[in-house]
């Protein structure tokens, strides 16, 4: 049986505020037109506000991997040595691109579960020159929320430019490219910006624009210098998802109208909930219990149950659509986003879910009180935080 109002708690894509799917309902309007580059101009200024950034955001039609892309082929010559920093299946990404376009890739690779040892990058850096740094903030297939802020505080320090992936967590964990020096940060529509798939964002600085401006790896959608020609006059080199851009325009207005702190303090709220929740059911942490894993909350699944039953148990009868294990983690760990759209109710529906789930797999959970204590300690901290429970 599935339920009929679905719950849809993956770190991305994530539930669209209905202003936000109103607006992409509206009419197509011509991607040359002035009411479009009316909607266009707006939007490249809220993604600054969004960005923190006083430099260029250059907004792609493409999923989240396309910037990444971006990233390695606007930044780099075949043959640039560049230092990878991965914890999990979305840092291996970066390896794989860079290798892809022929950079002699230097590869840090920290255990999943754990984050990256900002000394432990000084220390790469010492052994080998590197030209970028590429690391992920929020690695969504663990948790885990790295210190990118010492992270390029490192990499400067080396001489080397640092590329930072907050796909899944821009608009929900603090994030502050320009005070914390970081060149180039990419994103996705369809994580925290409550947006569907399909948009794609880098903010670009001077000294990544200059790095660009001579480095000859080839590009033709994806080129930096191309797209932010055409931004200035707010328009695009090809035809952007109109519809995508008009809900993104909401979606960012709604987002900064708050402020973004009261965004990150949502998110911070939320994971520490669901945290609380997963532990009074007797349930075992595989994100780390603290308040920077604000993003996606993994749950270890016992030796001898399956992980991806888990997953489909909790949608089949309870209409909650959570994600399992990727890579090295598949089958091993339960994923619950907590980030765009969503509030206290829809983490209380998941860890009901959650329970459901666990108990009909013959696992020794409590039943009715993960909600609860979520709840609670959601309350709590809103409580202390000055602001009403929900
Ligand atoms: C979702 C995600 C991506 C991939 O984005 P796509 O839009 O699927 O290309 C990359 N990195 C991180 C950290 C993500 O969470």
């Amino acid at each position: 049986m599935t339920s009929s109002k679905g719950y849809l708690m993956t770190p991305g894509p994530t539930p669209i505020p209905p202003a936000v799917e109103a607006a992409m309902a509206l009419p197509v309007i011509y991607h040359r037109g002035a009411e479009f580059q009316e909607v266009l101009a707006r939007v490249l200024a809220r993604l600054r506000g969004v960005f923190r950034t006083s430099g260029d955001v250059v907004l792609f039609t493409a999923s989240g991997s396309g910037a990444m892309e971006s990233a390695v082929a606007n930044l780099c010559s075949p043959g640039d040595p560049v230092l990878v920093v991965s914890a999990g299946n979305f840092g291996e990404r970066w390896a794989q691109i860079a290798r892809s376009y022929g950079l002699d890739v230097d590869h840090l690779r920290v255990p999943w579960g754990e984050a990256p040892d900002p000394d432990a990058v000084a220390e790469r850096l010492a052994g080998r020159r590197s030209r970028v740094v590429y690391c992920t903030h929020s690695e969504t297939s663990t948790g885990v929320v790295a210190d990118v802020e010492a992270i390029a505080a490192r990499a400067r320090a080396a001489g080397a430019l640092t590329v930072v992936d907050a796909i899944s967590c821009l608009g929900a964990v603090p994030l502050e490219p320009d005070a914390w020096g970081i060149d180039v940060v990419v994103s996705g529509s369809q994580k925290a910006l409550m947006t569907p798939p399909g948009l794609a964002f880098a903010s670009v600085s001077e000294a990544a624009r200059a790095a660009a401006a001579v480095a000859t790896s080839p590009r033709f959608y994806l080129d930096w210098e191309r797209a932010l020609r055409s931004q200035v006059e707010a328009r695009t080199p090809f035809t952007p998802a109109v519809s995508l851009v008009r809900g993104l325009d909401v979606a960012l207005e709604l987002l900064l109208a708050d402020g973004l702190e009261a965004a990150w303090e949502r998110s911070r709220l939320l994971g520490r909930a669901c945290r609380a929740g997963v532990r009074a059911a007797g349930l075992e942490l595989f994100s780390p219990d603290h308040d920077s894993s604000a993003v996606v909350t993994a749950i270890r699944v016992p030796d001898g149950v399956d992980g991806a039953a888990i997953v489909r148990s909790m949608r089949e009868r309870s209409g909650v659509t959570a994600a399992g294990g990727q890579g090295e983690l598949k089958g091993r760990i339960v994923r619950i986003g907590h980030i765009g759209y969503v509030d206290i109710d829809d983490v209380a529906a998941a860890l009901d879910a959650l329970e459901l789930a666990f108990a009909e797999a013959g696992s020794a959970v409590e039943r009715g009180v993960a909600a609860r204590s979520a709840r609670a300690a959601h309350d709590a901290a809103a409580a202390r935080a000055g602001r009403p429970g929900s």
